[in-house]
């Protein structure tokens, strides 16, 4: 049954609180600026009103794509066939109790460290300066400098295979490197709760301030881009192989490996998906032709070629 004709797409407009768009381009939606049309975008306003869609969706065999922030996410030219359903700045808000930051899944990240700085609470410091929601931060289990969204988790709710929201803590939950059992795609994340351990406001203030200039050190953070392209490799570094590979600067049409970082692909302005797969393509077979290693990519690619 075709999403934008049939009943589906009828139901979901009688969703109340529900913003419903049609042909609308996913380029608006990544930090890549890149990205063909989705038949449907819906933004719920609540958990209650995504209840409604994963169940509405579900009625009619329609696997949706859930999103974040969208700044790990390379959508191809064709778009989606299908549904996205968007939770970044829909299911919002933090609370505070004692040593616990919980938050919904369509908060920034930003805006937790900001919550724990207040609060002179540690642990989300390595989560400055990522641009992505509380969700996406968990289905990529992201990291950076040691820290990674695994190590504070206490408990995670989604809504899972049997269409009801659950509270998974965090010890029946399996994460690894940029990995989460999220990542099939099943299940959507709705809130999550941080422990994190008391300290001083200005203490985790000084250390966030730090990571976030380190990144403006190292990283093109004032350009289009999904962050790093590609995993570190077991007991490697995706970095030192991209640096002795000399691939700064490459690029195919709009898209560029970063001057600034060897792993950013950065779109100098009209790059398109099939620009930034085959500039990947050509940076993999240049590793894979000096060190015999095959980079595997961190972001997550999704949609249909032109
Ligand atoms: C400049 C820059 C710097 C970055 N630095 C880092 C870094 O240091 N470390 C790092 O780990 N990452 C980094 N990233 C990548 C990115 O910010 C993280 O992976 C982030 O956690 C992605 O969150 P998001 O909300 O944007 O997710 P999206 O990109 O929207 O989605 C990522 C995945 O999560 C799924 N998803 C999103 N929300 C939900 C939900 N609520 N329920 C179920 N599935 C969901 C999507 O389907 C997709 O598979 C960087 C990106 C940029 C642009």
């Amino acid at each position: 049954m075709s999403v934008t004709t049939g009943n589906p797409y009828q139901q979901l407009a009688r969703i109340s609180g529900l913003e419903v768009r049609r042909d609308e381009p996913m380029a608006r939606h990544t930090s890549f600026g890149i990205g063909g049309p989705a038949d449907i975008l819906v933004i719920p306003q609540d958990t209650a009103s995504l209840l409604e869609v994963v169940r509405c969706l579900d009625a009619a065999d329609i696997k949706p794509l859930y999103i974040g922030n969208g700044t790990n996410l390379l959508i191809r030219d064709g778009g989606i066939r299908g549904v996205v359903v968007k939770i970044a700045g829909a299911l919002t808000g933090i609370e505070h109790n004692s040593n616990q930051l919980i938050s919904g899944a369509g908060e920034a990240l930003a805006a937790v460290c900001h919550h724990a700085a207040q609060q002179g609470l540690s642990g989300m410091e390595f989560a400055a300066g990522i641009p992505g929601s509380v969700g996406g931060g968990i289905v990529m289990n992201a990291g950076a400098n040691g820290g990674e969204i695994a190590q504070v988790l206490e408990w995670v709710e989604a809504i899972n295979a049997g269409k009801e929201v659950k509270r998974y803590q965090r010890s029946e939950l399996d994460f690894g490197y940029r990995r989460s059992q999220f990542q099939a795609g099943r299940w959507v994340i709705t809130r999550a709760a941080v422990a994190l351990t008391p300290t001083t406001p200005s203490r985790v203030r000084q250390l966030m301030y730090e990571a976030v200039e380190r990144r403006c050190q190292s990283q093109p953070v004032s350009d289009q881009s999904a962050g790093c392209i590609f995993k570190h490799p077991p007991g490697d570094y995706a970095g030192r192989l991209l640096e002795e590979t000399n691939t700064k600067g490459m690029q195919v049409g709009g898209a560029m490996i970063s001057p600034k970082h060897a792993n950013f692909i950065i779109n100098m302005g009209g790059a398109t998906a099939a620009d930034v797969l085959a500039l990947i393509r050509q940076v993999q077979d240049k590793v894979e032709a000096k060190f015999g290693i095959r980079l595997d990519t961190e972001i997550c690619i999704r949609g249909e070629d032109m």
